[in-house]
């Protein structure tokens, strides 16, 4: 097999939108750049959507739900496994694709491949065992009867951070279900949507189920789409802000929302944690793609017995890792996504920092081409800086102290956000105590990752609602009818 390189990956990419399985330009004819994070440079010209194309999307949608919902799961389901197969084998090709839009080292892209395509194997197998209840009524005579049908045409949109796995977290339960689908990528990263869906429709997906619009006038293009009565239902994740905004717009036709949204994850070191694997846990739910994130470490909250230890374990390592563009060997940390978002996590290093947080590894912005940041480790972090409030979306590490487990508690509940927390302790009994205290969607005990196609990703409190994988994920995309039997 021929080396996948920029140039080979870049020359294949579909650039024009996908609606009802053709490729098409868009109305106006306009395009949009698509720019490589670590080197500013323009990596493609992509179709900008209009709302005309938006419409035409939904038109698309509308017209394949019946024949999709009526499709046997099994056939639905292989068409996900033969996705699954497709993207298995072509890894390198989305991880280099990834890397160049998005700016993550290839070997974090390559291992979102390998959770991305697992929703699709995961949902193949699911796809057959959406079922129904039967049983008497209570009071005998009448039969009750439940059935599950596709909840209808479906308005995805997802964020730039995963290109791939925010799609396919949608798109392989919305599938599996008998949805049809129009899916709006970020449009800092729309190659890699475009190329999923190029993917699906080898895999066998039939015309106008999954349809594709990019664009850079996005809510211009959204909000018809959301308001238009034939749409059932809306799944969103991005930020908190924007996210409100969708559930605002989605009241008038009362849709199905799901909203995977920000994060602001507290990560616990107890005194009785091994200090070796707690360290290990912070570098991945830190500097996992970057910190950019919604379930990165946003907060270490570390006993007091032993946070100077960790804090300068934990700057040894980040300070030692190679910074640097994603497709170059040995390089652990890619540039942050634009240079606003590069802007806004040196504002709030800059805010602690005027607060009294002392730096014990980076704290600057790297100079040169590229939007790099210096991996950084903040000690004696005041409540009151910006960044334990907000979602730092960067590699920044803020450690603060506690004294106590009720303290502990306190200091990781008081945040708006609930999509994960973190804990590193040896105590049983403190594991079931904390994982019942913590108001989170997802708690993770002595592991620095938590995302598993398997298992129930979702938030509460601003971090959303809804479960995205798992059993809880089919059920997102299916409608429940009731059925009175009197034999
Ligand atoms: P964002 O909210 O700016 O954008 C997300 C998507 O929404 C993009 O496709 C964007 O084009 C679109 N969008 C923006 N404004 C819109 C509008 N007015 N109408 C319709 N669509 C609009 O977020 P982002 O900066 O791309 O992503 C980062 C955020 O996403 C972070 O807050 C992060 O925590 C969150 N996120 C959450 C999860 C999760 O599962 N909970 C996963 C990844 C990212």
């Amino acid at each position: 097999m021929a080396a996948v390189t920029q140039k080979s990956v870049l020359s294949s990419v579909p650039t024009q939108l996908f609606i009802g399985g053709k490729w098409q330009d868009s109305l106006s004819a306009q395009t949009f750049a698509v720019h490589d994070p670590a080197t500013g440079s323009v990596l493609a010209e992509v179709a900008n959507g209009t709302v005309a194309d938006g419409g035409a999307a939904l038109d698309a949608a509308v017209a394949a739900q019946a024949d999709w919902a009526a499709a046997p799961p099994r056939e639905r389901g292989e068409v996900l496994r033969r996705a699954f197969e497709l993207l298995t084998e072509r890894a390198d090709e989305f991880a280099m694709l990834m890397t160049l839009e998005m700016g993550k080292p290839l070997a974090e892209a390559r291992g979102e491949v390998a959770y991305g395509a697992e929703f699709f194997r995961w949902f193949s197998e699911e796809a057959v065992r959406i079922h129904g209840r039967y049983a008497v009524n209570p009071a005998g005579g009448s039969r009750l009867l439940t059935m599950q049908k596709p909840v209808g045409p479906t308005f995805m949109i997802t964020p730039w951070n995963f290109p791939l796995a925010m799609g396919t977290r949608k798109i392989g339960p919305a599938v599996a279900a008998g949805c049809t689908m129009v899916a709006k990528p970020a449009s800092e990263t729309p190659l890699t949507m475009l190329a999923l869906a190029a993917l699906l429709a080898e895999a066998g997906l039939p015309d106008g189920v999954l349809n594709v619009v990019t664009t850079t006038d996005t809510a211009v293009v959204s909000e018809p789409i959301i308001r238009d009565p034939r749409l059932r239902k809306l799944t969103f994740t991005g930020s908190t802000a924007v996210g409100r905004l969708l559930v605002e717009q989605s009241a008038e036709q009362l849709l199905r929302v799901s909203m995977e949204l920000g994060g602001n994850a507290p990560f616990l070191v107890f005194e009785d944690a091994d200090l070796d694997s707690a360290v290990e846990g912070a570098m991945l739910a830190k500097m996992r793609n970057i910190g950019e994130a919604c379930t990165s470490a946003n907060r270490f909250l570390v006993h007091e017995d032993v946070a100077d230890e960790f804090a300068e374990r934990l700057a040894k390592r980040m300070g030692a890792l190679a910074v640097g563009k994603g497709t170059k060997a040995g390089v652990e940390v890619g540039p942050l996504i634009t240079e606003k978002a590069r802007e806004g996590v040196h504002e709030l290093v800059t805010d602690a920092v005027e607060r009294g947080a002392r730096v014990l590894t980076g704290g600057s912005k790297v100079a040169g081409r590229g939007h790099f940041y210096e991996p950084t480790v903040l000690v004696d972090v005041p409540t009151e800086a910006r960044l334990l409030g907000e979602e730092i979306f960067g590699p920044v590490a803020p450690v603060t102290t506690f004294a106590d487990e009720a303290e502990a508690l306190r200091m990781a509940n008081s945040t708006e956000y609930g999509l994960v927390a973190y804990a590193y302790t040896r105590d049983h009994g403190r594991v079931l105590r904390i994982s019942e205290a913590l108001e989170f969607g997802m708690v993770g005990i002595n592991t620095g990752i938590v995302s598993n196609a398997a298992a129930p990703f979702g938030g509460v409190k601003h971090s959303g609602f809804g479960r995205e994988g798992g059993f809880e994920g089919i059920h997102e995309y299916l409608e429940t009818t009731y059925v009175s039997l009197n034999p």
